[in-house]
């Protein structure tokens, strides 16, 4: 097995031409490469990959099959990063993690993402949430995750509910 490391940035204060993913995908098939391909655009993360993890804040928080991850997102950061694939209905809104990301040297308490996560709840401030089996090679670390597609939606967009309500911002050092 030969493994190759990709990163696709898009960034867009970089001038960067991305590798065509057919190139990509045209030399795995002729040399059977193995790819840990990084990207932020999870469209193109589909296109190439059997297995995909989401991070966030250095922290694992989902990993399963590229099907199943995109198909039944189940962490509250892999459905509001799947939201924004365009889709021409009406009734489907776009998930958006409110606020700014915190800082990755002084993360949240608990679980690093609550500040933003709109189904986050007390237990969330005080328990990091274990990196948990949900399926068959499907691993989320959410508390919620077995209701979050009740609460969210399920798939990657909310079709035609009102977002919960979102928790309050962090308002002082002991919470994080
Ligand atoms: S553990 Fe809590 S804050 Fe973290 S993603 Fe799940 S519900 Fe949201």
């Amino acid at each position: 097995m030969r493994a190759v490391f990709v990163y696709q940035c898009n960034s867009s204060g970089w001038t960067f031409r991305p590798t065509p993913l057919n190139l990509l995908q045209d030399l795995q098939r002729a040399f059977g490469l193995t790819y840990l391909f990084i990207a932020h655009n999870l469209s193109v993360v589909e296109y190439l990959s059997d297995r995909v993890a989401v991070m966030y804040l250095g922290k694992m928080a989902e990993l399963a099959p590229a099907d199943e991850l995109y198909s039944n997102p189940l962490h509250p950061y892999t459905k509001a990063l799947l939201s924004p694939i365009p889709d021409p209905s009406a009734r489907k809104q776009r998930i958006m993690p409110q606020g700014d990301v915190p800082s990755p040297i002084n993360p949240p308490s608990g679980c690093r993402f609550r500040t933003r996560c709109f189904i986050a709840i007390d237990r969330c401030a005080t328990e990091v949430p274990e990196f948990r089996l949900m399926g068959e090679d499907h691993y989320a670390a959410c508390h919620r995750a077995e209701e979050s597609s009740k609460l969210m939606g399920s798939g990657s967009v909310l079709t035609g509910k009102s977002l919960p309500t979102p928790p309050p911002s962090p308002n002082g050092a002991n919470l994080h």
